[in-house]
């Protein structure tokens, strides 16, 4: 192998590294993200019924019919969680 030759062959390395390193973050970032998003129910303290007149069908972060954008899982509009926040408030 020439030096050119050795050099090209270097050159080839970084930019497939690079492309694969580049690649690899998006791929990542969209294989983790929803996942990530959300909350476990107990770490929230959900329950499937409401606490006092608050419930999830009153919650600014409710999902009709039955999801939550920061809790995971199946919420019922009857239920409730510790990070409840007034719709439209
Ligand atoms: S109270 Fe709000 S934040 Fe909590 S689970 Fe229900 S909709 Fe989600």
């Amino acid at each position: 192998m020439t030096k050119i030759s050795i050099r090209l062959a270097m050159t080839r390395r970084a930019v497939l590294a690079n492309a694969a390193a580049a690649g690899s973050i998006p791929l990542l970032a969209l294989s983790i993200s929803p996942a990530m998003a959300k909350m476990s129910q107990a770490s929230v303290a959900y329950q499937d019924a409401p606490k006092g007149d608050r419930t999830c069908s009153g919650c600014g972060l409710f999902q009709a019919p039955s999801a939550c954008k920061t809790v995971d899982g199946m919420i019922s509009p009857n239920g409730w969680c510790k990070i409840w926040v007034k719709k439209g408030g």
